[in-house]
């Protein structure tokens, strides 16, 4: 028989599916709340257990007589949540010394489970988290820090610490799998006991802490920041030799040391035993180095190779290439190590795992450790005292600079607090928390700023541009060969309103590869020749400039009416009499449009009247080319184009300046590109494959990334692979790019490579952009698990674009299962939206905003940072602009001026 519990979750869930309607139970929830409460207090075990089903019933008895969704909403996730995680009020899970109960509000536990609170958190640590016996870990129970029993431990091999998996654990009917381990076991059935581990688990924390701010004199604050920017040498313990090293790491002050962040955290609670941990699964193992040796591979290299033991088994250890290593890990040295397992010969190893020697004191609190990015010289623990000295001071000091009133509204911690938490969180559900107002943060900032821009640049006026509909349908008409798209016509209509403004337009154009964003970029030149002024089309290479021309001047010689438009290109292979043509055009205005590369934004180049710019491919360019370019008009409107899709609510944050024309729908009649994703053995295949194909008289790329995102690594990878495949495809040409070579031989391969004068092009990632080989019928990308989705989809694109059936073949060189299932949405989807949407919930932002922001590293652990949370800082951020967009409020002035240290920070803001 189900518990009492088990069967309020079924209904609670019924109701939720059903829409709130109060339909779950006959009679509603109201009236099924008291004979539950009854039933359940007969099977309660635990004191607390009682108080829980009390608060419980007493919600829903409130149900009835809600009136709207949202309300019941609540209730039933309030329920749901305190039903799946039994010890997760705000008030038990705190330790003592963090809620003076005097400055905690009183309606702390009374408010109502944000939504979704419970979906945020990865189901993972929930479940870590939560498997053992609800009791919670006694807080601070740190040991002195040179403890000499903490020494003497650590000259034993570190103990394994027992974990117990799920296995032995039933799951009760009718319950989720995932469901079922969050369940109280040891209150829901007799049968289930909770299976003992040597280890509280850690604590739990619904939702983050507040305190009651005190209020904020502007002045001292200012003041106390002022402190932050003090150089570390400052801080207690850091002599001159440390802040010498933590220099290297660019970290100088104390605000820099308080904000360097930990790569990751090892969490020292759930360590495996080496004798249970599994082939092809990511492990953090702590032990001691049994033996340690160099060996000589083929040609030369060293590798180091160590035995770990951990007092359950051993597991030998190998660094390929890293002899230098065999002098720093010395036997009897205890260590972590942390990678992905395999075999070899049977047996369990690690390859280039991630080492450190192992600090006794982590493993003694058995907690999360943070892991910070080091540099050579700066030992880990050294780093960490220093950050704990810094936060002794400042946590409780740092003047919080986000107005209270959005910390409320989203459901964020208190800046100390997370400080505290993102060094060293006490949980994992502390560590949530600290990581999203640490991301929202970021994103407010941000967000801020670029508004802040986008209103200055706005405030200096441009010329509006005013064409007939007559003469943008004749034009239509004469110059298409084609019907539009809705996509397409839609985008028009979005130009032409903007470039009717005062206001320069500055339209970010979305669309996926082949969407058809050059006949919308010839539109609006057009516009701006109708208009009578000049415009530009600046693409980031010679080749696809070339391409640009050439289509402009075929289209433009269509236009209607007696004056064609005069159309010059300029980039830096045309020659220098050419190029004083083209200048003296432009200054004089004979010539009406000009396509080219970055040779347009050159000192040299003057325009008589440019109104209009567009920017085909723009991440390629940086924002001062941007910007550079708008110097060239008298504040001209600009068109921005990209291919490389990217979920919206990202978009309008990053480009928060830009207003968003999204292509979402393809010319018709495109054939979809057949995906494969195959695995390294299927290579001999895939060349066949090829093979074929080129006997068809088509032509392929081979894409060889990387181990690390390095042109030369890249290039040296490409390099082998092209001397491999002239042997494969001794009957064919191979050619070969790569982005170490330089701009001028790129384009004329790639001109080589579209005039069919060899077949197959092995390259890197570099051949991602718009060139058109349409005769290009198969890409091979190798190693296509270290690419984003988004990036991979780009890649596909260069292929189909001739009426060819293509293909597009994915070598997954990794045996994480979970690596080639994300792949497989390749396989499924060709919508690059799609595709981005996957891989943000799956890879988390960075992939998605890294390329774009090559060089920049402002934003930080965006690979947690979640859609929900992009809108939430979003709609924050454009509450505080639209009310104050100077930030001269009272409680915006600190914000003001952290939205000032970014635009110092970053000189693309300013
Ligand atoms: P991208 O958005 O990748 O720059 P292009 O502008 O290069 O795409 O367009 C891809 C192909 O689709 C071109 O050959 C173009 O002529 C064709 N095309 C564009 N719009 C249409 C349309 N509305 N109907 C049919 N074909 C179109
Ligand atoms: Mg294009």
């Amino acid at each position: 028989m189900p518990s009492a519990l088990e069967t309020l979750v079924k209904i609670l869930r019924l109701e939720r599916e059903q829409g709130y309607k109060n339909t779950a139970v006959i009679g509603g929830l109201a009236g099924y709340a008291t004979g539950w409460q009854e039933v359940a207090h007969t099977q309660a075990r635990k004191p607390e257990h009682h108080a829980m089903i009390d608060e419980i019933s007493d919600r829903l008895r409130t149900y009835d007589a809600l009136e709207n969704r949202n309300e019941r909403h609540a209730v039933v996730s309030f329920v749901l949540d305190r039903v799946m995680r039994p010890v997760s009020t705000v008030a038990e899970s705190l330790p003592q010394q963090e809620q003076p109960p005097k400055q905690r509000r009183p309606e702390e536990d009374e408010r109502r489970h944000p939504d979704g609170n419970t979906k945020q958190r990865p189901p993972r640590e929930r479940r870590e988290a939560n498997n053992g016996a609800p009791e919670q870990r006694p807080p601070e129970q740190r040991p002195p820090k040179k403890d000499k029993a903490g020494k003497k431990q650590a000259a034993r091999p570190a103990p394994p610490r027992v974990q117990d998996d799920d296995d032995g654990v039933p799951v009760p009917a009718g319950i989720a799998e995932e469901d079922a381990s969050r369940l109280d076991y040891d209150f829901i059935g007799e049968a289930r006991v909770p299976v003992k581990r040597d280890l509280p688990p850690p604590p739990r924390l619904a939702r983050p802490p507040r305190r009651v701010r005190n209020v904020v004199d502007v002045a001292q604050a200012t003041d106390t920041l002022r402190g932050l920017k003090a150089t570390v040498d400052k801080v207690r313990g850091v002599g001159t030799q440390t802040a010498s090293q933590l220099a290297k790491v660019a970290i100088k002050t104390i605000n820099d040391l308080l904000f360097y962040l930990p790569r990751r955290y090892d969490d020292y609670t759930q360590l495996l035993p080496i004798a249970r941990l599994k082939p092809n699964t990511p492990a953090t193992i702590v032990g001691m180095v049994r033996h340690s040796e160099i060996r000589i591979a083929q040609g030369g290299r060293k590798d180091c190779h160590i035995v770990v033991d951990d007092g359950s088994a051993l597991i030998n250890v190998t660094f390929f290439g890293m002899g230098y290593l065999l002098s720093r890990i010395r036997p009897n040295m205890q260590v972590v190590l942390r990678g992905i397992t395999s075999t070899y010969r049977n047996r369990l190893q690690l390859t280039n795992p991630e080492w450190e020697e192992l600090d006794p004191e982590d493993l003694q609190l058995a907690r999360i450790v943070p892991i910070y990015p080091l540099t050579e010289g700066l030992r880990p623990k050294k780093l960490r005292e220093a950050i704990r000295q810094a936060l002794d001071y400042w946590a409780e000091r740092l003047p919080d600079y986000v107005p209270e009133g959005t910390l409320e509204r989203a459901d964020l911690a208190d800046l100390g607090w997370t400080l505290r938490n993102l060094h060293n969180p006490e949980s994992w559900d502390h560590l949530h928390h600290a990581k999203r107002r640490y991301i929202f943060d970021q994103l407010l900032l941000l967000q801020l700023a670029i508004l802040g821009n986008r209103r200055n640049w706005q405030s200096t006026p441009a010329t509006p541009l005013e064409v007939s509909d007559e003469y943008v349908t004749s034009f239509l008409q004469a110059a298409y060969p084609y019907e539009l798209t809705g996509a397409q016509q839609r985008a028009i209509a979005d130009i032409r309103s903007d470039i009717a403004k005062p206001i320069p337009m500055n339209r970010l154009l979305q669309g996926d590869v082949g969407s058809g964003k050059t006949a919308v970029a010839m539109m609006a030149l057009a516009l701006a020749f109708g208009a009578g002024k000049q415009a530009v089309l600046m693409a980031p290479t010679g080749i696809l400039a070339e391409q640009h021309y050439r289509n402009v001047t075929r289209t433009m010689e269509k236009m209607p009416g007696e004056r064609k438009p005069v159309v010059a290109m300029l980039t830096g292979s045309i020659n220098s009499a050419e190029r004083e043509r083209v200048y003296a055009g432009l200054a004089d205005g004979s010539i009406d449009m000009v396509v080219g590369t970055h040779a347009i934004i050159q000192q040299g180049v003057q325009f008589n009247d440019m109104a209009l710019a567009v920017i085909d491919e723009q991440h390629r360019f940086g924002v001062e080319q941007r910007g550079a370019l708008r110097s060239k008009g008298r504040n001209p409107h600009l068109l921005i184009m990209t291919a490389t899709p990217i979920p919206r609510t990202l978009a309008l944050t990053i480009h928060a300046d830009l207003d968003l024309s999204v292509m979402d729908e393809m010319p018709p009649g495109r054939i979809p590109i057949k995906t494969k994703v195959i695995s390294p053995t299927g290579r001999e295949r895939a060349y066949e494959f090829i093979e074929e194909q080129l006997k068809l008289g088509r032509q392929a790329f081979a894409v060889y990334p990387l181990v690390e995102a390095s042109d030369k690594i890249e290039a040296q990878a490409a390099t082998e692979a092209f001397e491999q495949l002239q042997k494969v495809f001794y009957h064919h040409k191979v050619g070969l790019l790569h982005g170490r070579m330089k701009p001028a031989e790129k384009d004329s391969i790639m001109a080589d490579f579209a005039a069919h004068k060899f077949d197959v092009m092995v390259t890197t990632s570099v051949a991602e952009v718009g060139v058109d080989i349409p005769n290009a019928s198969v890409i091979l990308i190798d190693g296509a698990n270290r690419f984003g989705l988004a990036q991979l989809h780009q890649f596909r694109g260069r292929v189909g674009r001739g009426g060819h059936a293509s293909y597009c073949l994915l070598v997954c060189d990794s045996d994480l299962p979970e690596a080639r299932e994300r792949l497989t949405a390749l396989e499924m989807f060709s919508d690059g939206f799609k595709l981005a949407e996957i891989d943000w919930k799956l890879r988390g932002a960075g992939d998605l905003i890294g390329t774009r922001q090559s060089g920049q590293s402002t934003l930080q652990l965006m690979d947690d940072m979640s859609p929900e949370l992009v809108e939430l800082a979003q709609r924050e951020s454009r509450t505080i602009f639209e009310e104050d967009p100077d930030l001269h409020h009272e409680q915006h002035r600190l914000l003001a001026q952290r939205v000032n240290m970014l635009r110092d920070d970053r000189s693309d803001l300013s």
